[in-house]
């Protein structure tokens, strides 16, 4: 296949296993910043997505919370396919810490009594969350966590 400018596209989307974390790019700026971008796979490309309203709440509750466990985040976004998010960070190359950095942030999700900034104000589709829905996505990403290290399926 052609090589394409974004990153995931020239990813096969059929050999990966979510849930799982990816380191999916890196940039250098000129005075030696690095800014690293990573894939957070909720669900099986293809074969499950999350819930529109789900997806936006655990996005809110995650943007908000991440920021309490690390200053190096520069953002948090879901993909358009629905079945994960970017967490581009800087000057910050752990990968294990930011496999603890998400599971402190999903567990925020677990304990969260409402889904902040889910007004006309402060979001752009105020009348599409879930909260019980976010917990429940929160809940089966943290039940696979020892699976997080692992992107692509076992050769057969
Ligand atoms: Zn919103």
């Amino acid at each position: 296949m052609e090589k394409l400018n974004v990153e995931s596209f020239n990813l096969d989307h059929t050999k990966v296993a979510a849930p799982y974390v990816r380191l999916a790019g890196k940039k250098t700026g000129a005075l030696g910043d690095e800014i690293y971008k990573y894939d957070l796979r909720f669900t099986q490309p293809n074969t499950e997505f999350m819930k529109m309203d789900a997806l936006h709440s655990i996005e809110h509750i995650m943007a908000e919370n991440i920021r309490n466990h690390t200053d190096q985040v520069v953002d948090l976004s879901p993909m358009g396919c629905q079945t994960g998010f970017y967490l581009t960070v800087i000057n910050h190359n752990n990968y294990d810490e930011i496999l603890s950095i998400l599971e402190k942030t999903l567990k925020d999700v677990l304990m969260a009594n409402e889904v902040p900034a889910c007004n006309v104000v402060q979001c752009g589709w105020a009348a599409n969350h879930s909260l019980d829905g976010a917990k429940e996505l929160a809940e089966n990403m943290l039940l696979k966590k020892d699976e997080w290290h692992q992107v692509y399926k076992e050769e057969k």
